[in-house]
């Protein structure tokens, strides 16, 4: 997979051109919105649980972000689908606290 998330180099912090990830194209916004991002291509991988989607941002301040997506399948009871759900929130949101959150 090329030109994903990352190409693997240090990351360049410059606010004028496109950062070497940026897909360019419709994906970036970065020079045809005022609130405009780099974007990259997204990195999907296909799991035994679901899907898991990534996109990395970089505004005009430079600052880099990154949306995660997860595509999981539900139950077809509507209250365990429901539980389902707030549970991938609960534990995603505890995961990321863990990993990144400031302690
Ligand atoms: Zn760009």
């Amino acid at each position: 997979m090329s030109r994903a998330l990352t190409n693997g180099r240090p990351g360049h912090r410059d606010t004028g051109g496109h950062p070497d990830w940026c897909e360019g194209a419709h994906h970036c916004t970065a020079n045809s919105l005022p609130s405009g991002e780099h974007a990259s291509r997204p990195e999907v991988w296909i799991t035994d649980i679901g899907r898991f989607i990534g996109t990395r941002y970089r505004d005009r301040a430079g600052r880099d972000r990154m949306e995660l997506r997860i595509v999981l399948d539900l139950a077809e009871d509507e209250r365990i689908a429901q539980a389902q759900c707030r549970h991938l929130m609960a534990l995603a949101c505890k995961v990321v606290s863990r990993a990144f959150g400031h302690a």
